[in-house]
């Protein structure tokens, strides 16, 4: 089969592989920094001929893991490049910065798309003879409210949050952490901004490729810890992390998990807000629709739904789909 996804991850495309090891594939594409899609990297840094990825994730590779690898090449979105008989081609997927969606195109015609993570919102679909698709919230009860009304629940709150001086904590992955303080920056609401280091090193690619997220500061830097210290900020952590906090607070996490309404009150100052680097199920049949693949996989290497993604596309859509690893 020249498509498939193995039990490792890795997802197979012709003579590509990407976001895992496959020994005997030269070429590997990274779609994006998260972990998830950066397994094996290290072996296919050994072996392999070309590491292909876009060029902010090649700087968020370097601040984030430490990985150089000297085999990189970084094609600008939309524009292929041949490698034994395949054309290759990232696109832009919104998602984390520099996520890429992946064509292969075969010497014999065929279109082969891997969709990677991204929300059907700006990203575009492109028509292709097989898909692998992302699975995440492939199931039917995962159906977000539109982001637009999420945003404007979420500037509302900051605002009479910082009204009442409170600071706000927000955690989540990294990627939605940027998304946010561009939309409070947008929303010019008038507070620094605090990042724990990592954060920070992310940030500063954001301000690299001319991505407004307003003043933020390193919680580590003198500025930051004068900061800290006042009652008008907002610190942006990972989910894992436990910062410090000073006086008094108003906490949100991100989280892809909640459905139907923009946000849910957890506890006192504590809300859960609607908000994901990825699709739901609605966007996910959209986008399908829109690709009009003859076949689909859905990827079951990664937590999800792929199994009752593949029923519902085949049901929904009448396009036979199925998920990989079965
Ligand atoms: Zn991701």
């Amino acid at each position: 089969m020249s498509v498939t996804i193995t039990n490792s991850g890795a997802i197979v495309l012709d003579k590509v592989v990407c976001d895992g090891y496959l020994p005997g594939h030269k070429i590997r594409v990274v779609t994006h920094v998260h972990s998830d899609h950066l397994l094996g990297l290290e072996d296919s840094i050994r072996d392999g001929d070309l590491i292909c990825t876009t060029s902010a994730t090649k700087d968020l590779l370097e601040v984030m893991e430490g990985l150089y690898p000297p085999q990189i090449v970084t094609p600008n979105y939309k524009t292929s490049f041949s490698y034994e008989n395949d054309t290759i081609t990232l696109l832009p997927a919104e998602h984390i910065l520099g996520s890429a969606q992946v064509l292969v195109e075969t010497q014999n015609g065929q279109r082969y798309v891997y969709s990677s993570d991204f929300r059907y919102e700006e990203t575009q679909a492109t028509k292709c003879d097989i898909l692998v698709l992302d699975a995440t919230y492939g199931h039917p009860s995962c159906i977000r409210p539109p982001l637009s009304e999420t945003k404007a629940t979420l500037v509302n709150l900051v605002r009479s949050e910082l009204e009442k001086q409170n600071s706000i904590i927000i955690f989540g992955f990294y990627g939605k952490l940027q998304e946010v303080m561009r939309l409070i920056h947008e929303a010019k609401i008038d507070m620094p901004f605090i990042n724990p280091p990592k954060v920070y090193s992310v940030s500063k690619i954001y301000e690299k490729y001319n991505i407004p997220l307003g003043d933020f500061y390193s919680s580590s830097s003198v500025m930051g810890k004068k900061i800290l210290k006042s009652q008008k900020y907002a610190g942006f952590y990972h989910p894992l992390f436990k910062p410090k906090v000073y006086k008094n607070s108003t906490f949100i996490h991100l989280t892809g998990w909640q459905f139907e309404a923009p946000y849910k009150k957890i506890g006192l100052g504590e809300y859960v807000f609607s908000w994901s680097g990825h699709s739901d199920f609605n966007q996910l049949i959209s986008y399908v629709k829109n690709c009009r693949p003859k076949l689909v996989i859905t990827d079951n290497s990664r937590p999800g739904s792929a199994r009752k993604l593949a029923e519902e596309i085949t049901a929904r859509l009448g396009i036979e789909a199925k998920p990989e690893p079965s």
